[in-house]
C-alpha cells in the first residue's frame, strides 16, 4: 500500500547518541501506527558534534546557525519535506534554520509545551544543556504558550550540564549521575514543578519516568511522535 507520508528530515549529529534514538523512535513509532513491514520515510544528515560544540562554548551562535542552515538547505534538496533539528540547544539558531528552508520547521520547543498543557500543568523543570537552562531562547518560547520553566540552582545547572558533555554525548551512562539527576529532579519537584522536561534529547538515555515523582516530558520522543503526526497528516 502507498501512503500520503511526508518524508521527515533530520539534522542529526548533536549528537549521534541522540540521533540514533531519533531513528530508532521514528521508525518503531511509525510501524506501531502504520502496521506491518511501515517504517518511516527519512533523510539524516550527521554534521561534526566536535564543531558544534566549539562553536558553542566560543559563543559564536552565529556561524552555527549558518553550518546547521546549509545542512537543513541540504535536507531540502535530498527530499525533505519537514524538517527536524535534533538538538533542544541549536534551537537557540532555530530562526536562522527556518530561514534556510521552504518546507515547514518542526519547532521542538512547541511541540514540548503543547505536551505540558495537554496534560493540565503550567509550572515545569527543565534539565537540559547551560544554554538551555539559561539563555532565554527556550524560556521564552515556553512562556509564549503559557508554560512557565524552573531551573536547578547553580550546582544543580553545573551538574546536569557537565554530565550532558562529560558522558551521554560520548555515550557513557552512568549509574551515580542517574542518581544525581533524580536529586535535581526531586528538588525542582519540591520547589513547585508540576512536571519535568528532559530538555536535551540524550538525557532519556539516562533517567525516566521512574526516575521522577512529576510526569516527565522527553523531548526526543515528544518531538518524534509530533513530527510523525505531521508526516501522516
Ligand atoms: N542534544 C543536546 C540537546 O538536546 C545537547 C547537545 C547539543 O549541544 O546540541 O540540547
Amino acid at each position: 500500500m502507498m501512503l500520503g507520508m511526508r518524508t521527515i528530515g533530520l539534522i542529526g549529529g548533536m549528537s549521534w547518541e541522540s540521533s540514533a534514538e531519533y531513528y530508532r523512535l521514528l521508525n518503531q513509532e511509525a510501524r506501531d501506527r502504520l502496521g506491518g513491514h511501515h517504517c518511516a520515510r527519512s533523510v539524516l544528515v550527521t554534521v561534526d558534534f566536535a564543531e558544534v560544540e566549539a562553536l558553542q562554548r566560543a559563543g559564536d551562535w552565529t556561524a552555527a546557525g549558518r553550518l546547521l542552515a546549509d545542512a537543513a538547505a541540504g535536507l531540502q534538496r535530498a527530499g525533505a519535506e519537514l524538517i527536524l533539528l535534533c538538538t533542544n540547544t541549536m534551537h537557540r539558531v532555530a530562526p536562522a534554520v527556518e530561514a534556510a528552508i521552504d518546507v515547514p520547521f518542526v519547532h521542538l520547543v512547541d511541540a514540548t509545551a503543547e505536551r505540558v498543557i495537554a496534560a493540565g500543568l503550567t509550572t515545569v523543570g527543565l534539565l537540559g544543556t547551560r544554554y538551555t537552562m539559561e539563555m532565554d531562547f527556550y524560556r521564552d518560547r515556553m512562556r509564549a504558550h503559557g508554560v512557565e520553566v524552573l531551573v536547578p540552582d547553580e550546582a544543580g545547572r553545573e551538574l546536569v550540564h557537565d554530565v550532558i558533555y562529560q558522558e551521554l554525548t560520548l555515550g557513557r551512562i552512568e549509574d551515580g549521575s542517574r542518581a544525581a539527576y533524580r536529586r535535581v529532579i526531586a528538588e525542582l519537584a519540591g520547589r513547585g514543578a508540576q512536571g519535568v522536561i528532559l530538555g536535551c534529547t540524550e538525557i532519556t538515555l539516562l533517567v525516566g519516568p521512574a526516575d521522577s515523582p512529576v510526569p516527565v516530558f522527553d523531548s526526543t520522543r515528544i518531538h518524534v511522535e509530533h513530527a510523525l503526526t505531521l508526516a501522516l497528516a
